[in-house]
């Protein structure tokens, strides 16, 4: 018998952050009408930053700096430290911190020789110019202005001992029809879904803007019929309901798919969205049914729900109790809430 010995190879795996903090500078500002300024963030950092895959509805958070002030180093808060960098972030002295605000990444050059990301602001202002710290940095930033964004790390997208970015909801599973609602807040992310939707892909998007000046062009391979809003002098989501629920008729949201009915379904549990945000997302494995749960005759059906959170919880209930949509198919958020600031 021999005696063999057994080299044991200690290998260490280096898992790479799934977040970042990226400081970047304003390079361009465009306003795309009298709601939306467009604002294109460059820097060579911006190179690290990205997903697998098209952006869809990929969330941010921008820390703009207090004024007159650099900001908090988040990069080394991100990398150093115990428990969350976020706590750690809340802890800063108010005027030490900035403003810390959730925004979607309109669009996305960051792979290229000048890496860029777009992000549209509404300009939420009111006769004098006010509005949330975010609204108002944006209506006077100028080219050079300095931000930080915390976003994911293009490596850890490539990286299989990494976790998945969590910032992206849109997740239809096989779905050939979508329904795609939102106000002025959902128009980038619905924007940038439909950019991404195949051909194959039908349904509805539904985009509700304060003024018939904010129409975009919107491209898209796929068929889904794309409808603006105008809120012209309409309550906040009266557009978007009254054409989500002539969309999607009870019973059955299977008209989408154009053949069949199904019944109501149970009532939602109430969410209090003055203490708690609105939001419930299906998980990938959740967001389409089985051919064998659906009604005979329909395709595979998911719906995306986001703005004011009075609005979405509105259709939430409409479209889980009413018309009986099953809830792994919808996913139900609300960006913000009237009356109440993001943050603290
Ligand atoms: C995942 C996600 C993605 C988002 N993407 C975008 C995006 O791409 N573009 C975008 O503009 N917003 C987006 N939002 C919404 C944005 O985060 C909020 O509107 C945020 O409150 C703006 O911050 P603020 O500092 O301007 O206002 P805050 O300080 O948060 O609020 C101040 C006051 O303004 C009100 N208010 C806030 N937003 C609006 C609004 N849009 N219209 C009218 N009143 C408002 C509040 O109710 C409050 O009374 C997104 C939100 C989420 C959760």
């Amino acid at each position: 018998m021999t005696d063999t010995t057994r080299t044991v190879r200690r290998t260490s795996v280096v898992t790479e952050p799934m977040v970042l903090a990226f400081d970047v500078t304003v390079a361009a500002v465009q306003d795309l009408g009298p709601t939306f300024r467009r604002i294109t963030f460059s820097g060579a950092c911006l190179a690290g930053f990205g997903v697998a895959g098209a952006p869809l509805d990929l969330r941010i958070k921008i820390v703009i700096p207090p004024a007159g002030r650099p900001g908090p180093d988040l990069a080394s808060m991100l990398r150093d430290g115990e428990g969350s960098w976020y706590q750690r972030w809340l802890d800063l002295a108010v005027e030490e911190r900035g403003t810390m605000r959730t925004y979607t990444v309109r669009t996305s050059r960051c792979d290229g020789p000048r890496p860029e990301l777009d992000v549209d602001f509404v300009l939420h202002l009111d006769d004098d110019g006010r509005g949330g710290p975010a609204a108002e940095w944006a209506a006077s930033a100028t080219p050079g202005d300095r931000v930080c964004i915390i976003g994911p790390n293009a490596a850890a997208a490539q990286c299989a001992t990494a976790g998945a970015y969590g910032g992206i909801e849109f997740r239809p599973g096989l779905a050939q029809h979508v329904l795609l609602a939102g106000d002025e807040t959902a128009v980038p992310a619905i924007s940038a879904i439909l950019e991404a939707l195949p051909e194959h892909v039908g349904g509805h998007a539904f985009l509700e803007v304060p003024s018939a000046r904010d129409v975009q062009p919107i491209a898209t391979r796929s068929s889904v019929a794309i409808r603006w809003l105008p809120r012209g002098g309409a309550g906040h989501g009266e557009a978007l309901d009254a054409a989500v629920r002539d969309a999607v008729r009870v019973p059955g949201w299977v008209s989408l798919a154009g053949a069949g009915t199904v019944g109501g379904g149970s009532e939602p549990e109430e969410v209090d969205i003055d203490r708690t945000i609105l939001w419930e997302t299906p998980q990938l494995h959740e967001a389409t049914l089985p051919a064998t749960a659906r009604p005979a005759g329909t395709q595979p059906f998911y719906a995306w729900i986001a703005g004011e959170a009075a609005v979405v919880r509105g259709l939430r209930r409409y479209l889980v109790r009413d018309v009986g949509v099953d809830r792994r198919q919808v996913a139900f958020m609300g960006y913000w809430r009237k009356g109440r600031t993001e943050l603290p």
